[in-house]
């Protein structure tokens, strides 16, 4: 961000900004930029292409201008934002709603898979937890936002087309789904005795699929716990996280309901021998 001619500062949240003054200093800015994060085993140019392409627009009008300013009616800014996926708290786009102002203080109390809070996780990187409210931006403050984002279906690729733009986002919801049953001992547990917290949960994920498809939205099952998890145990409990998305609230609230009911249904006979 230095060598493209950015002012470089970190934000109360963890976002990396840079920004360059327009014709005057001080004008409203456009933004430009995407997240510095990613997801686990998917995530190849997700994020640092945004921020990489943003960086290349500042530096391609940077050299324009040489040691002047930008001779546009507003200043460029470029912010890589530090949590976007929710990867390690389970909670996503955590640098933009800082940013957005709409940061929520019982987010302070969320815990990573070590229990580390995030309040703790936030002084460890030497960010100040009372100063979070600073990253937010006024909305006079910008005249826009634009995202560069690698395509993470496959669409482009087949049809060969190198650009696309959006036309809705998807606002995703995210559960954690809990099945209990009764943890009991492989060898001695016949099938009308047991209540297997993951056969109720697997008759889920089939359901949530089943669903989402019907209803033309996204829901994705990506993690599976079960205890105790043991290999002679039936197990007395799982958990499975659920992320549900559509073009629409509507559509997503309407599948969540869907599969809310449909869950229920089907965990209160499963495992038990009794259907
Ligand atoms: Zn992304």
């Amino acid at each position: 961000m230095e060598q493209a001619g950015l002012r470089v500062r970190q934000d109360a949240a963890g976002n990396v900004c840079g920004r360059r003054e327009g014709r005057t200093p001080g004008l409203p800015a456009l933004v430009l930029g995407s997240h510095l994060d990613t997801v686990p085993d998917a995530g190849r140019y997700d994020g640092p292409l945004g921020v990489l392409m943003a960086v290349a627009v500042a530096e391609r009008l940077g050299r324009r201008a040489g040691a002047g300013p930008l001779g546009l009616p507003f200043a460029l800014e470029v912010i890589g934002f530090g949590d976007e996926e929710g990867t390690r708290f389970d909670k996503a786009l955590l640098g933009s709603q800082a940013v957005a102002g709409t940061w929520d203080d019982a987010w302070w109390d969320l815990r990573d898979r070590d229990g580390v809070t995030l309040h703790q996780a936030f002084r460890d990187f030497g960010l100040d937890p009372a100063r979070v409210g600073e990253a937010a931006r006024r909305p006079e403050e910008l005249v826009g936002y634009l995202e560069a984002h690698i395509e993470q279906g496959p669409y482009l690729e087949a049809a060969d087309a190198s650009l696309g733009y959006v036309t809705s986002i998807a606002g995703a919801r995210r559960f954690v789904l809990t099945f209990l049953g009764e943890a009991r001992h492989a060898g001695g547990t016949p099938y009308e005795r047991r209540k297997d917290a993951l056969v109720g949960a697997a008759e889920a994920v089939v359901a949530v699929e089943r669903v989402a498809r019907a209803a033309g939205t996204i829901a994705t099952v990506g993690r599976v716990e079960v205890e105790p998890g043991a290999v002679n145990v039936v197990p007395g409990r799982a958990a499975l996280t659920l992320d549900v998305r559509a073009a629409t609230d509507a559509e997503r609230d309407r599948t969540w309901d869907e599969v809310h009911a449909e869950v229920r249904r089907g965990a209160r006979g499963a495992g038990s021998g009794s259907r």
